[in-house]
């Protein structure tokens, strides 16, 4: 079966364990069963196909290259995997609907991912513990997966902080920073009621800082207002700074409340002066 015609998978190339586009993903069977290249049993291996080239020197020969109906769909999934099935398991399975009192949030979130291109600033959820910030960050990044196939980083601050911490030992601090710095969409949950340290600080903050500077969508939840972000940050100068860029890259939205009206759906910080 044609990929682009599949009515299992509506032609992007795989599926989800979880409903809603939640837990690991896996190729369908018209990706793995690819007419173009001969899928996974193609001898010129998985997303290529073997053609005939020919050399003024060395007349016909032939060569692998990538194959145009499913190369692509099998690099998104090896990217896919890379980043980990990384949503918070107690959540999936849920559906984003499961919960009543959080409709107005829930539309505003799924206008945004609707919306999603690369570069569009986040935002951070704000409200007390248990009012359903991770389960709303589960389903954006099981949405945000499915419709636009893009790499979704979801951490735990906590044990990002952990994890950071052990590489410092294990010499694998280096390529955890620049994973979290680069990945397309990265979600931040619940930032620490206080940081610990000044270097779990800064090096939250300077991932921040990076992909502030590089205009990559980030996503923040955490229970602090703005005067309690403010503090965490250390106050002063460098308290202003990260305060006044989390406003452009990831506006403070209330979950709890009425609201999430300050939502921004378009690329809108470039240029500024921070
Ligand atoms: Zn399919
Ligand atoms: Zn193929």
């Amino acid at each position: 079966m044609r990929i682009d015609s599949c009515q299992h998978c509506h032609g992007t190339g795989y599926h989800h364990t979880g409903r809603d586009g939640t837990g690991s993903a896996y190729l369908c069977e018209c990706v793995r069963a690819c007419e173009v290249c001969g899928g996974d049993d193609s001898p010129a291996g998985d997303g290529f196909r073997l053609v005939t080239l020919t050399s003024p020197d060395y007349g016909d020969y032939e060569a692998a290259v990538q194959c145009p109906a499913c190369y692509g769909i099998r690099q998104i999934l090896r990217r896919m995997r890379a980043a980990g099935d990384d949503t918070p398991p107690r959540h999936s399975g849920a559906r984003f609907q499961d919960r009543p009192e959080q409709a107005a949030i829930r539309r505003t979130l799924q206008a945004w991912v609707a919306a999603w291109i690369p570069g569009t600033p986040g935002f951070t959820l704000v409200g007390p513990t248990g009012v359903g910030k991770s389960f709303l960050l589960t389903h954006l990044v099981g949405a945000l997966r499915s419709k636009h196939r893009v790499i979704v980083r979801y951490e735990d601050v906590g044990s990002l902080v952990q994890r950071l911490q052990r590489g410092i030992a294990s010499g694998g601090i280096t390529a955890i920073i620049d994973d979290v710095e680069t990945v397309e969409v990265l979600v931040l949950d619940d930032l620490p009621r206080q940081w610990g340290s000044t270097w779990a600080s800064e090096t939250i903050g300077g991932v921040l800082r990076v992909r502030y500077d590089h205009q990559r969508t980030t996503v923040i939840a955490t229970n602090h207002d703005e005067a309690g972000l403010r503090e965490l940050w250390g106050g002063g100068e460098w308290g202003e700074r990260m305060l006044s860029r989390m406003a452009q890259m990831a506006p403070l939205t209330r979950v709890g409340g009425q609201d999430g009206r300050s939502m921004p759906t378009s690329p809108a910080w470039r240029g500024s002066a921070l």
